[in-house]
């Protein structure tokens, strides 16, 4: 069953939604080369706790860290750690909140000073994908709507579309039905209502959409090695009109002011 949140608990989920662009931007902030991811994870742990929330993916499944950062090849769920960023990569912060039991989850992908003009234009290209699919958020489309709009938007450009991991409702659970593919059919799927709360998360490849997991259990890469493209609203499904819960303003002025690109 998918549910309808209330008012109330659209409010509580913004609350949360808003606290992870925060803590986004100040993570964009640091963001510059020879710094450790594992630094980064640990000041938006304090950013999040600071602000009386929890981090939302810290042991969640067993995921030692509070973000998921995913450099250049790594497409989601990158352990943050040792590594150094280096000026030209490519890196997806994914960040999760908990305020009152309820979750917020978006995610952005950064570029670290000068990055290639093609792999600008796969960043520039996943962030319009995924505004094509927030429009779809709308009562009475289907979940296929969403996928079909960022699908046809990404493929023209010859990106692969990641097929293994999806958007997904969000709630009291970070991922609750339905499941939010990045492709699919118009028309198919499941219906949208006003007031269910999905996370929309375009993943494009700038090569082949296939993809392989590492080791560690969890690191997600490109099979070809190519870079992928990240990212992630919370939004709440509307009437006339999705009504987006997480805010991109302060990382988008973050990145206006420092050597990052996004
Ligand atoms: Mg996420
Ligand atoms: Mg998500």
């Amino acid at each position: 069953m998918i549910k309808v949140k209330s008012d109330e608990e659209i409010e509580i989920l913004r609350k949360c939604s808003l606290l992870v662009g925060k803590t986004l931007a100040e993570v964009a902030k640091n963001l510059r080369p020879g710094v450790k991811t594992i630094e980064l994870d640990a000041l938006a742990e304090t950013f999040i706790r600071d602000h009386g929330a929890k981090p939302g993916f810290k042991g969640y499944s067993g995921f030692p860290g509070s973000l998921c950062i995913s450099v250049n090849d790594a497409v989601v769920h990158g352990i943050p750690g040792e590594y150094e960023l280096r000026e030209g990569d490519i890196v997806s912060i994914d960040c999760g909140t908990i305020i009152d039991g309820y979750y917020g989850d978006s995610a952005y992908t950064f570029g670290i000073g000068e990055i290639d003009p093609e792999t600008k234009l796969l960043l520039q290209r996943t962030k319009e994908s995924l505004y094509k699919g927030v429009e779809k958020a709308v009562a009475g489309n289907r979940t296929g709507d969403i996928g079909y709009a960022v699908q046809s938007y990404v493929e023209q450009f010859g990106y692969g579309v990641v097929r293994e991991l999806v958007g997904h409702g969000i709630g009291t659970s970070m991922h609750e039905k339905p499941e939010i593919p990045n492709f699919g059919r118009r028309g198919s799927g499941a219906k949208l209502k006003a007031g269910m709360t999905i996370c929309i998360e375009p993943m494009i490849n700038l090569g082949t959409k296939d993809i392989i997991q590492l080791n560690d259990g969890w690191t997600i890469k490109t099979a070809d090695g190519k870079p992928s493209a990240h990212y992630e609203l919370e939004i709440a499904v509307g009437k006339n009109e999705a009504d987006i819960l997480t805010s991109y303003t302060e990382i988008e002025q973050v990145i206006k002011t420092h050597n990052i690109y996004g």
